[in-house]
């Protein structure tokens, strides 16, 4: 990746940036409480892309614009790590479920 978590979607060839919240509360997807998420700004949308670090793909999901690309998801984890944020995947409750205490 470029410095800065800049990458170059090799999908479009579009400049696209791995956003990592500097203050440590980002979570690959986001939480039920709104808490900072990780994602991947592309051109022309203000929306943050949802990460699928398994599939090596980030989309970015309604109202967003739809725009799929792929990054590395070891590139992903990788930059986590530097950036010495924990990972944190947060799974939303189903319905009638009591949430993590
Ligand atoms: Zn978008």
């Amino acid at each position: 990746m470029l410095p800065g978590h800049h990458f170059i979607d090799p999908v479009s060839g579009a400049a696209c940036e791995l956003v990592i919240p500097a203050d440590g509360s980002g979570a690959l997807y986001p939480s039920a409480d709104g808490a900072g998420k990780i994602g991947v700004r592309h051109p022309g949308c203000q929306v943050l892309a949802d990460i699928a670090v398994e599939l090596d793909a980030f989309y970015c999901p309604p109202p967003g614009c739809g725009y799929s690309g792929r990054i590395s998801g070891v590139q992903v984890l990788d930059m986590m790590r530097e950036t010495r944020i924990a990972i944190r995947v947060t799974i939303p409750p189903r319905a009638g479920q009591a949430g993590p205490a």
